[in-house]
């Protein structure tokens, strides 16, 4: 159905050698900028935004732009053929026979990889609903490697909508993959991390703690991920409500962390972080969203140039008569994709937004 590009949907569609890779080339272009001039010259990448989007958005057009490459694509999908009506695998299928990559943001759940299916060049996920956000993880892990000189060993406590936040999904599934990381999982009871998400960690041989005071678990941190409620993935204003400003990073909680805690945060920020806690040297966030960039340049490069061994998209096997019970998910959008589902263990997954089927629908497999 679909060619074998080397698309960037889930961080797993590469081994963690491509990781790390592309984590030691960004270091290399960051600190040899003059080298990589011109790399892409005559190639071009289309940035598809369907949500809105800063860092990742800029940081993926600057580092095309650095490398010689150049950009087409749209930010607000009001003025392109999606207002009349087109659908994500036709712009998708357009877009990627007008440039050599394509990065995507979409508000559904699986959403990119459902476009990738049918795409003519790459596609890299730049955030899919409250799903997955891999490149951020490449930034983090970046800065992880730059700031704190390795990706293991580490005590990270993530804090606010662990439920939604897909840059949480995304850095909670990579940095399993290393040795002796713990996480403390900072959230109310209604933003907890997906069930998945646990069970993967677990599943890796590290621990994890769930706790609801940022002010307890903060002694014990080597690095503070703070993330902002996501007020477009509730229900309701009024679900919203009850949970903003549950927790705030302030200068009086930082002097409980360690002298070398550092905090970083995917970013926008809304007001999970008090601006006193700005001018502090751990506060690293600005910083972070710099690396953003070399790590984008370098993913960039490493997949024009083929130096990444990819996954195919579907793995799973294609069940017509399940189907996935997550209404987030592409696939109750896109009656034509294959009802596709991995199986972990005995529990059947969907492979585009990694929900899990109940085990009544599965009973008669
Ligand atoms: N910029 C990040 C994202 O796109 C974090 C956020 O929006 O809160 O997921």
């Amino acid at each position: 159905m679909h060619q074998h590009f080397p698309h960037l949907i889930d961080l797993d569609n590469y081994p963690v050698s491509t990781w790390n890779s592309i984590i030691n080339l960004a270091i290399d272009i960051k600190r040899n900028q003059h080298i990589y001039v011109g790399a892409c010259n005559g190639r071009i990448m289309a940035t598809l935004f369907y949500e809105p989007s800063t860092r990742t958005q800029m940081s993926f057009q600057s580092a095309m732009l650095r490398l010689g490459g150049g950009i087409i694509g749209f930010d607000n999908p009001a003025t392109s053929s999606v207002a009349k009506g087109e659908s994500i695998k036709d712009t998708t299928k357009i877009a990627s026979s007008y440039s050599d990559i394509v990065v995507m943001r979409h508000f559904i759940e699986g959403s990119v990889k459902a476009a990738a299916l049918t795409a003519d060049c790459p596609v890299v996920n730049a955030g899919d609903g409250g799903h997955l956000h891999p490149t951020q993880t490449l930034t983090d892990l970046l800065t992880l490697r730059a700031e704190k000189g390795a990706l293991s060993g580490l005590t990270v406590g993530f804090c606010g909508d662990l439920k939604n936040g897909r840059t949480v999904h995304s850095l909670l599934k990579a940095l399993s993959h290393y040795e002796n990381n713990k996480f403390v999982l900072i959230s109310t009871d209604e933003l907890k991390v997906p069930t998945y998400i646990k069970d993967r960690i677990t599943a890796y041989g590290k621990e994890y703690i769930e706790v609801n005071s940022l002010e307890e678990a903060i002694p014990q941190l080597d690095v503070l991920y703070m993330t902002r409620i996501q007020r477009e993935r509730f229900g309701s204003p009024e679900e919203y409500e009850k949970q903003k400003n549950v927790f705030c990073l302030d200068k009086r909680k930082m002097k409980a962390a360690k002298k070398d805690m550092i905090v970083l945060h995917p970013l926008p920020r809304v007001d999970e972080i008090a601006l006193d806690v700005d001018d502090d040297p751990r506060a690293l966030y600005f910083k972070q969203a710099n690396y953003g960039m070399y790590v984008r340049m370098s993913l960039i490069l490493s997949i024009l140039n083929e130096d990444i061994q990819t996954q195919p998209l579907l793995v799973g096997e294609n069940i017509p008569e399940i189907k996935c019970h997550n209404p987030k998910c592409i696939t109750a959008s896109e009656p034509s994709l294959p009802h596709s589902f991995r199986n972990n263990n005995g529990i059947l997954e969907c492979e585009f937004c990694d929900e899990r089927i109940l085990t009544e629908q599965c009973r008669f497999i």
